[in-house]
Order: C-alpha cells, then structure tokens, then sequence
C-alpha cells in the first residue's frame, strides 16, 4: 500500500473529528475564542446622527446668509438632543453627541470666533452634513457583523459589544493532554546522566499551544513500558478531548504507543505519511471521542507535525472556517532528495517592496531542534527527487 500524502492524512483528520462543545464566556474571556452564533448589529450604526467634531451644531442653509449666530445651548455626548427653535441660532456640540433636532451641518471649533455668546462662522460655505456621521451610514440594524466560526481578537470584541452583547456563544477550549514517551528523557532542573536526553518535546508542544490560545494543558510523562502507558493512556483518554503523544510510535521494539493505543479502544486511522520529517505520525480516534495524535519523538518531527496536523484540526474542531495557507516564495534554490513531502524550516524575510520570502534553514536532520532558533516555521515542498528554484512557491506553515 502506497503512503498517504500529506493532503490525503490532512483530509482524513478533518473527517475523524468531533466539533467541540458550546460555553457561554462573559466579553472579557473571549479573546481568542472562536464564535458560534451569528451576532447582528442591535442598533442601526451609527443609531442616531453622530457629531463627529466639537464645534457649533447649526441649519446650514440658515447659515448661508448669516456668519454670525447665537449660541442658544449647549449638549455633550449622552445628553438627550436639544432643539433649534430658531434658525439663526446655533447649539454648542460636543463629538459624540446626538445632532440637535433642525440642524444638520456642525462647524469645527477650530474655525469659529467667539465673541460673548456669539459664534462667528466667517465666509466659509456650510454643507449640509457636514461633520455629521449620518445614521445608519456604516450598518443598519439586523445587519450580520459577525458569523459563527469567526476567531475573536480586538476588533470582533469590541463589535460584539457595540451590539450590546455582554456574552457570546463560543466554542469551549479543549482539554487537551501532552504526553512525552520514553525511558532517556529527564526533566530540565534535573541532574541528567550522559546517555540521557532532556524531556524537550513537551515544553514545545506546550508553548506552541499557549501561544495560539489553548490554555487548558495537562502534561505527563510516562516510560516505554506496556503497563504504565495501558494505564496512563487509559486515564487520559477518559478525561481529556486530545491526545498529543510524542515517541514511541516508529519501529524500535521498545516503540510501543501504537499497540498500546489499539488495545485502548482507539481506532487507527492512519499509521506514516510520505512526508520528512515525520513519517512515524499515527492518528486515531477513541469510541470515547478524543482524538489522538501520536506525533513521532525527533524534535524537529514533534514540532513540525504539531504545526502541520495538529494545530489545524484544533482549530477545525473550535469551529473555525478553514482557511488555506499562505504561500510564499524562497530565496535560494533547495534540493529534495527522497520521494516524500519536504518540511524546510524557514525565516521570512521582508524586501523594501514589503513581499515576504522565505529563507531556507536546513537543520541537520530530524533531531536537530538548535537550528530552529529563529526560524518562523516551515514551507511544504512536494515529493523530490528535485531541486526547488528559488522564487518556488510553496505553502507557509507558522509555528
Ligand atoms: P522515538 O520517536 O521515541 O523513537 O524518539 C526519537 C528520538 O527523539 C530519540 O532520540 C528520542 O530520545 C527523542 N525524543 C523522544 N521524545 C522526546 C522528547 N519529549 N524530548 C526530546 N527528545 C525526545
Ligand atoms: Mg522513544
């Protein structure tokens, strides 16, 4: 049997996932989150006409035939709209303010001269609306602002609150558990022998997830042995959504996650992807629900492997609309040999036309994470053999 490809194992993730559930978070929670419910605008937008400058509110055709006004009132944001009873009389406005009732035009402050209870406009043409944000002229009530799947940062808080919405409908954050596997690995702070290894992978993981706004992360460490992983395994898959394994998943007798996992109850979906690095990769799906990706141990498959499967299944669960990699453009040539996709670490580099390449960083080999320092992500080349010229463009995967 031919090796999935990279798009083929992408695609069957998507079909093996659950969406997440639905929780109510008040505004100041939902930074991040991803919607699930449309939000329409409560009000037209702006609802009422907005002055949009501190001056004089005036009836401009009034104003024509007559530079010099009396100041009848004054009305700041928030109070309720006064009314022009005279026409050759003007209202002093703040910015925010409703526009008094009989006018429709406001001059700025900055070009009246005020003499006692007099404005002074000059010769200078009043428009009608002038400085006035009308009503309704950026949305009108009922209009959709916001549709379900959309990831909430600044701008989309703010609009939810403007519609008067003091809690969204948001998918919750998944429990997600991080596993590292193997008997080599110590925990930095601790005194390691010289034939063990930091238990590096994990805090990768986790800072990956931390940085695109997974916050509840569970961590364990669980050795290459049958019992403990049936037992350890066992207790994650009942208490959390996803599973991130790292090791223990390519052919070395002592590789003993995917059996482990079978006998759980976890349904393999696929085993090995034609890609480099991370041909190892397993995934599978419990009865249970929680999705398990048993991500291979080299560093730079661990990372890479998060990035390419993981990261965007999370974000398909949370209910965001799928969006396609950016594509970008190297700036030298990079040979592939193998027949399997390419995962080339790189550095985006911005040119004084403001376009975005991406420099290529080779590590040397799978388990060499210290030149990865610096590096933005990957881009996916296709299967070699083949050199890739520079200005080859390919897709952009972000750590
Ligand atoms: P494995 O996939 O278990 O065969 O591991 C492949 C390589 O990655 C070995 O050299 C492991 O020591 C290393 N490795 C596995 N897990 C980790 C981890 N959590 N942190 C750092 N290195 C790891
Ligand atoms: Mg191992």
């Amino acid at each position: 049997m031919s090796l999935l490809t990279p798009a083929q194992a992408e695609t069957l993730i998507e079909q093996h996932l659950a969406c997440l559930p639905i929780e109510s978070l008040p505004l100041t929670q939902v930074a991040g989150a991803v919607l699930r419910e449309n939000i329409y605008a409560e009000r037209d937008q702006p609802p009422f006409d907005r002055v949009a400058m501190d001056g004089i509110a005036m009836d401009a055709a009034a104003a024509v035939n007559n530079p010099r006004l009396r100041i009848a009132g004054s009305q700041a944001a928030g109070d309720p709209p006064q009314t022009l009873a005279d026409p050759a009389t003007c209202i002093e406005i703040m910015t925010g303010a409703m526009l008094p009732q009989g006018c429709d035009a406001v001059v700025p402050v900055e070009q009246i001269q005020r003499a006692g209870e007099y404005a002074e406009i000059g010769r200078k043409p009043v428009r009608p609306w002038q400085n006035v944000h009308r009503r309704g002229s950026d949305c009108r009530q009922g209009a959709l602002l916001l549709a379900a799947g959309t990831r909430l940062s600044a701008p989309e808080v703010a609009i939810a609150a403007g519609a008067g919405m003091a809690r969204l409908r948001v998918s919750a954050q998944p429990m997600i558990v991080v596993i590292s596997t193997g008997n080599e690995l110590v925990e930095p702070g601790e005194l390691i022998e010289p034939h063990q290894v930091r238990r590096s992978n994990a805090y990768g993981i986790t800072a990956s997830l931390r940085q695109h706004g997974y916050t509840r992360i569970a961590d364990d460490h669980v050795r290459d042995d049958e019992a403990e992983l049936t037992q350890r395994l066992g207790f994650h898959l009942h208490t959390h959504d996803v599973l991130i394994l790292s090791g223990g998943v390519s052919m070395g007798k002592l590789d003993l996650v995917p059996k482990v996992l079978e006998k759980l109850g976890v349904s393999l979906v696929f085993h090995h992807v034609a890609q480099r690095p991370g041909k190892p990769m397993w995934f599978g799906v419990s009865h249970a629900g929680p999705a398990v990706f048993a991500l291979p141990g080299n560093p730079v498959s661990t990372l890479v492997c998060l990035s390419r499967y993981v990261l965007p299944a999370l974000r398909a669960a949370m209910g965001q609309a799928p969006g396609e990699p950016p594509r970008i453009s190297l700036t030298a040539p990079f040979e592939v040999k193998a027949p399997m996709a390419y995962y080339l670490p790189v550095k985006l580099n911005s040119d004084d036309w403001g376009r975005t390449s991406a420099e290529p960083c080779p590590t040397n080999g799978s388990g060499d994470f210290t030149s990865l320092a610096g590096t933005d992500g990957f881009v996916e080349l296709p299967p070699g053999p083949n050199t890739f010229p520079k200005g080859f463009v390919a897709r952009f995967y972000r750590w």
